[in-house]
């Protein structure tokens, strides 16, 4: 079973100890624990489990001991039963009167010497002498075997008279038959029970204990119950793991998807379905022939054999195997989890969704294969090879020339002979270590194909010794291997001396890039789809699409379109989305949500925690006029949502889902209370901030599928993360976090859904209020702003003095413009050369706002880093948008924008770019920013993870092995 689960790539296995290890191994726990060491689509119901335990050790078991006492022949121990019988026949039960008498010499039978006889007299219409009787002609040609030290001495009764010759009698006193002696010629001369019956079936067996007992038999039967065993779990592990029904963790994962893709309306998917078929029958005959085995093996040992013994090793055979289990399975865990230290890993960071979604860590059998092809392409590893094919060139040569000389001499035959043999076995093994490697890509080079037929048949015939005419010509062709190794060292050293070149080469990066590409496009053991990806990624930078936004062509005629446009129905859309708000409010809660009582307010001037949670808690429940408001129960329900909010992996929808409206305020405040924000600021008017909050909330189209309140929930929790989880709160001050937060909650505020770039392409009026400067980013901070002053109800900063508050607006300002991506390469490269000079981040507002706008940046983009179940949802929405941007740009008729042609775009590889180009750099530099030692890694650990996760996740999906 280890090896099948090594060898697929789906079978990662988990081993945490070895306490969990043993008990998952043992046959007896397997039966009846649940598998948690499989990935949980090829754990198997305790039915199947219970099954496979009963098959795969009793019946395996008893087929072995059963077989294997049937082969060698228990059977005649049955023959001797009777010799008790005719005896007993003869003077106890029926022949009372019967002589019985001893007959006192020795016959000498088929080898076997039968000392112990007596007369059996004949007494006519009797079945039991009847039956004796039988035994005589049955027994007569007994055909054991051949082999005189294993002869049967099987024989319950002879005929009491010689009736011709019987060559089977090596010694025959007994009389010759006439007729006239008056003894009845149907009499016979049997063997008392006492006598041996049969030599030991096996060397060893010993029987001394009154059952036989073979461990050469109990051994063997475990190896072949073992090997069924193998066959037998890995067809039906390989079976389960191939599913057609989603199971409830996939539903769970994925909803909507597993339904679709596992409804009637598609094609079914043959080849899982043939995978399965072939499976389940391997399944199916492994066990018929099992049973089969069993069942017969055990009536032949019932009928002729000796069941004592067969049970007898049978229960010892399955004690030595589960005691075989205890030994071997620590073997097996410590070379595999502690040596290779590749099964590591624990039940808790054990991802079903990552499983189910088809991303494991390579396999023991993967990682073997990149072992070998590391070392096979080592410099050592290539020259030693070099050398050995030169000097064996030279050797055959030699030895071709003075061929005739050293025949003459026996001994320089052999020196020959066995120099040739070593040098082939060497081949031999490069060329099995080359195939393990590469497997079949390596195989399929011609080059290749034609170097290993030369070293097998050479080595062939050198090991049989055969000396075939055309032997020399043979000889010959192995020269051939020469050309071979040095056209491979060639090829390679070609392609070093290329890189090299390059690197000196005064081409740009593109060029070197691409070159590379096209030289890794060149390898041998790539499989298509990596041949096509690359494909893709030159054609992609030669095109120049990797960042250029086609802004091609913006001609009259087209602006003409766009400007009746915008006067059109476009317009109506978002063209007032500055002024949206009153719309907007009443499409949601009603203008009630948006007013609130000042009556209500309350003053607080305690510091402690508990009565600030009391006061943002009144806040959020206490009546008001025009404010439904929240009622305790469903106030802590949000609560309860919130209490894993330092955690990466916090659930966004379901606290936005739950909280409803009020997931801003009660998000906000909350968050400062894990500051002690209220503490620095107790001027803080909390009911302005719970207007501002619902109404910024507000501000938020729903349409859109991407830029919605979700993504803010998603953006602000990121940013609390870094700040606390992260360790960045360290050199931030109380105010500096609170602006943090702030920035976070309205950082996309009144987002139209569209791009920078389509406003600036159609002469959108906030296009030309920014003159094209990030008109989105530049429109998301004033219009905040603007929301702060539109009336006393929401100015939630009027607690700061003039000059905080000019700060605050600065900061709020600088940090918001700077999540345009446009600014991306600028900010990491800025940060880049900070860190790399001295003493950064220090305790300067520069520093921390750097820090703070580098944090929010990354935390605007950071989707890819979430676990998967959240990041797919977010792809989803994110292209969502992008093809409603691009439908406008059809309607419109202007060039669609990268990536937002729905047609046209692969959302993976756009993703798979997004992570490469933009994501991953960004999380490096933050995990470096971390301030604190003791925080060192966290981010790594939490989102880098995940970020390699979700890279192989999309591109196993782009490869189609993924297809949910
Ligand atoms: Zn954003």
């Amino acid at each position: 079973m280890w090896i099948h689960l090594f060898s697929v790539n789906t079978g990662t296995v988990r081993v945490p100890n070895l306490k969990n290890h043993m008990i998952q191994n043992n046959d007896i726990a397997k039966c009846v624990l649940t598998e948690i060491y499989l990935p949980p689509h090829q754990r198997i119901n305790l039915f199947f489990r219970i099954f496979r335990f009963i098959i795969s050790v009793p019946v395996m078991m008893m087929m072995g001991v059963a077989v294997l006492n049937n082969m060698y022949g228990s059977t005649p121990s049955t023959y001797c039963l009777y010799r008790s019988e005719c005896i007993s026949d003869c003077e106890e039960v029926h022949f009372l009167d019967s002589s019985c008498e001893d007959y006192n010499k020795e016959i000498k039978y088929n080898g076997n010497t039968y000392k112990d006889l007596y007369y059996f007299d004949y007494k006519e219409g009797n079945d039991d002498f009847q039956t004796c009787l039988d035994y005589v002609d049955l027994n007569s040609d007994f055909p054991w075997t051949s082999d005189n030290s294993r002869q049967w001495r099987v024989h319950t009764c002879f005929k009491r008279f010689k009736n011709g010759t019987d060559s089977n009698f090596d010694y025959d006193p007994r009389e010759t038959f006439t007729n006239e002696t008056g003894t009845n010629v149907n009499d016979l001369i049997c063997i008392r029970p006492s006598e041996t019956c049969e030599k030991p079936a096996w060397s060893d067996e010993d029987c001394s204990s009154g059952v036989c007992i073979s461990f050469g038999v109990i051994f063997a039967s475990i190896f072949l119950a073992n090997l069924g065993q193998l066959i037998f779990e890995a067809a039906l592990l390989y079976t389960s793991s191939i599913t057609f029904k989603p199971t409830d963790l996939e539903r769970k994962v994925n909803p909507v998807k597993t339904e679709i893709n596992f409804s009637m309306e598609e094609e079914p998917p043959w080849d899982k379905i043939i995978k399965k078929c072939i499976g389940e029958i391997t399944v199916a005959i492994v066990f018929l022939v099992s049973c089969l085995c069993a069942i017969a093996s055990l009536i032949g040992v019932y009928d002729y054999g000796r069941p004592d013994t067969v049970w007898a090793e049978w229960i010892i055979a399955i004690v030595i195997d589960q005691a075989k289990s205890l030994l071997v399975q620590p073997l097996i865990w410590w070379l595999i989890s502690r040596r290779c230290g590749l099964v590591t890993g624990t039940f808790s960071s054990w991802k079903d969704e990552q499983v189910i979604a088809g991303i494991n860590d390579d396999s023991f059998m993967t990682e073997i294969r990149s072992q070998f092809a590391h070392v096979l392409e080592s410099r050592i590893f290539t020259y030693g090879v070099i050398g050995l094919v030169v000097f064996y060139a030279c050797f055959i040569l030699l030895n071709l020339s003075i061929d005739i000389y050293i025949q003459s001499i026996p001994v320089a035959v052999d020196i020959f002979y066995y120099i040739d043999l070593c040098l082939l076995i060497i081949f031999v093994i490069e060329i099995v270590l080359r195939f393990i490697a590469w497997g079949f890509t390596y195989i399929f080079e011609l080059w290749n194909l034609l170097d290993a037929a030369i070293v097998l048949t050479s080595f062939a015939f050198s090991v049989n010794h055969t000396q075939v005419k055309g032997i020399a010509v043979l000889r010959l062709l192995r020269l051939i291997r020469v050309i071979i190794v040095m056209r491979r060292v060639s090829e390679s050293k070609k392609k070093l001396l290329m890189l090299k070149t390059q690197n000196q080469s005064v081409s740009s990066n593109v060029t070197r890039v691409l070159d590379l590409l096209e030289e890794i496009l060149k390898e041998k053991t790539l499989t298509r789809e990596n041949r096509n990806d690359l494909s893709w990624i030159i054609g992609q930078i030669q095109s120049r699409k990797l960042y250029t936004k086609s802004t091609t062509d913006e001609d009259e005629t087209i602006l003409t379109e766009i400007d009746k446009a915008w006067k059109g129905k476009i317009k109506l859309d978002y063209e007032d989305f500055s002024e949206s708000m009153p719309i907007l409010g009443q499409k949601i809660g009603g203008d009630k949500v948006l007013k609130r009582s000042r009556q209500s307010s309350i003053e607080m001037k305690m510091f402690n925690t508990d009565h600030h949670v009391e006061r943002i808690n009144t806040t959020f429940t206490s009546p008001s006029m025009d404010r439904e408001p929240l009622e305790k129960e469903k106030l802590e329900q949000i609560y309860e949502t919130l209490e894993k909010i330092d955690d990466w992996n916090w659930d966004v929808l379901k606290f936005s889902q739950i909280a409803d409206t009020w997931c801003f305020p009660i998000l906000c405040l909350r968050l400062f209370l894990k500051y002690d924000i209220y503490r620095k600021f107790e001027e803080m008017n909390l009911d302005k901030w719970l207007n501002y909050l619902s109404s910024l909330y507000l501000g938020y189209q729903f349409n859109n599928m991407y830029h919605n309140h979700n993504h803010i929930i998603d953006t602000v929790q990121a940013t609390h993360y870094f700040y606390k989880t992260a360790g960045f709160e360290n050199f931030l001050s109380e105010q500096d976090i609170m602006v943090g937060i702030l920035a976070a909650f309205i950082h996309d505020y009144e987002h139209p859904g569209l791009t920078s770039q389509f406003l600036i392409r159609t002469k959108h009026p906030k296009a030309i209020r920014y003159s094209d400067i990030s008109p989105l980013e530049n429109h998301h901070v004033a219009a905040a702003f603007k929301l702060m002053d539109s009336d006393g109800e929401r100015d939630l900063l009027d607690f700061l003095d003039q000059k905080s508050y000019k700060l605050v607006r600065k900061m709020l300002i600088y940090m918001v413009i700077r999540t345009d991506l446009s600014y991306h390469f600028d900010l990491l490269s800025s940060i880049q050369g900070k860190i790399y000079g001295e003493n950064f981040p220090q305790d300067t507002l520069e520093d921390r706002l750097t820090v703070m706008t580098f944090t929010l940046h990354c935390a605007d983009l950071s989707k890819p880093a979430r676990s998967w179940i959240f990041y797919r949802g977010w792809i989803d929405a994110m292209m969502e948008e992008f093809n409603m941007q691009g439908k406008m740009e059809k309607e419109l008729n202007i060039p669609i924008s990268p990536f937002m042609d729905e047609e046209n775009t692969n959302r993976e590889r756009v993703q798979l770019a997004y992570i490469d180009f933009i994501v991953r750099d960004s999380i490096d530099i933050l995990n470096i920013l971390s301030p604190n030692p003791d925080y060192n890694n966290i981010i790594q650990r939490d989102l880098g993870e995940n970020l390699n996760l979700n890279r192989k996740t999309l591109q196993k999906k782009i490869e189609g092995e993924v297809k949910f």
